[in-house]
């Protein structure tokens, strides 16, 4: 049996009867840019995820960065995030001309441990960055008390968590802002390249408008210099139809989790993922922590299972942050679990045969290699 990691084409060919004609109508209104299918998804996002706006973008890193911008994030602020993320969440903040601290992540959800954020904390932070990874949300609560204490601003990285919840409220509707990504493999994804920013600040959002439209308020009236960083009407109509099964496929996401809980708990050599009790994950990847990773891997690949990796190296070990001059082992709990997490194919699309023979095939690896 072959079993895929992702199976967008299933998806597509699920929506292509709704998609197609709205295409057709672009097409022939040649609307490409903003316009009514732009606007009508930012109204539905920003219903879905509870809050009063929502900013299609580009894309998501993007959507980050302009946050930071609107916030107005200066050379020498610092702001805390997870080494454990995808270089989005990092990049935004240094070309935001943020400076990047770190701290380490909790063992149990591999999300940002609230518990070693005050002593991160100095003079020049500015704000954090909780990434909502493998689609569940950070543990907010105790994230804002911080923050709140000490007078800083709290961005979620919702980017791969949407309509994921924290005790009741909707993944981006905690912090002052959020961004998510609507890149093709997320919960959400378009048929290419977009993102979203959510939040109820008023001047946030009319901030974010204004940057990712060249800075201007009126046309050809610049107060700043912004960027490009548009969404066009072909992504927003696909993601409007594909928001409306948003529900049903997080639904399926959940559904499979439970089922692959099911059939690996309790096989030695296998540490399943936790699903904290304070909220709903919407298991955009599902990892589990074996010995020997690599082998493990490599035998379920050779008999078919897919498998990736969220993510092999941290990010402060990463070239790109050499000059961060962060020593191994600053981070511990982030460098052990980069070696032992293997994420194993999760997409609303899976049969109960093709999760009944990815689990056997995991255990059995684990046996001959863990
Ligand atoms: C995908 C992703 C992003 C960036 O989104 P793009 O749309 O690819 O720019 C940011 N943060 C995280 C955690 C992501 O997974």
């Amino acid at each position: 049996m072959n079993v895929p990691f992702l199976d967008l084409k299933a998806q597509n060919s699920s929506i292509a009867s709704e998609v197609l004609p709205l295409w057709a109508d672009i097409l022939n209104n040649a609307a490409f840019i903003g316009g009514p299918q732009v606007q009508g998804l930012e109204e539905e996002f920003a219903a879905a995820c509870g809050v009063k706006h929502a900013i299609a973008l580009s894309n998501g890193t993007d959507a980050l960065r302009f946050v930071f911008m609107a916030l107005g994030v200066k050379p020498g602020d610092e702001i805390i995030t997870v080494s454990n993320s995808f270089i989005a969440t990092t990049e935004a903040i240094s070309q935001a001309g943020g400076t990047i601290r770190f701290v380490d992540i909790d063992p149990k959800t591999y999300l940002m441990d609230p518990a070693l954020l005050e002593a991160a904390i100095t003079p020049k932070t500015v704000g954090i960055v909780p990434v909502h990874l493998y689609g569940q949300m950070a543990d907010m609560d105790p994230i804002l008390a911080i923050a709140n204490k000490h007078g800083l601003w709290v961005v979620e990285d919702a980017a791969q968590s949407q309509l994921a919840e924290y005790k009741g409220k909707r993944s981006g509707a905690v912090g002052i802002a959020a961004a998510t990504s609507f890149y093709p493999g997320k919960n959400l994804g378009a048929c290419g390249e977009a993102g979203g920013v959510t939040t109820n600040d008023d001047a946030i959002a009319a901030a974010v408008r204004q940057i990712r439209d060249h800075g201007q308020a009126k046309k050809y009236y610049h107060d700043i210099e912004g960027y490009n960083g548009r969404c066009d009407a072909i992504q927003a109509a696909a993601l409007r139809v594909k928001l409306r099964r948003l529900p049903d496929w997080n639904a399926a996401r959940r559904s499979h989790a439970k089922r692959y809980l099911e059939l690996l708990a309790g096989t030695p050599g296998i540490t399943l993922p936790t699903a904290a009790d304070y909220g709903t994950p919407v298991w955009h990847i599902f990892l589990v922590q074996v010995e020997n990773r690599d082998a493990v891997a490599a035998y379920m690949n050779e008999r078919g299972v897919a498998t990736g990796l969220h993510y092999p190296l941290p990010l402060h070990q990463q070239k790109a942050y050499k000059h961060l001059n962060i020593a191994d082992g600053t981070l511990p709990v982030t460098e052990a679990v980069a070696k032992r997490l293997l994420s194993i194919p999760m997409f609303p699309e899976l049969s109960e045969e093709q999760i009944a023979y990815v689990a056997a095939t995991l255990k059995e690896a684990v046996k001959q290699h863990g």
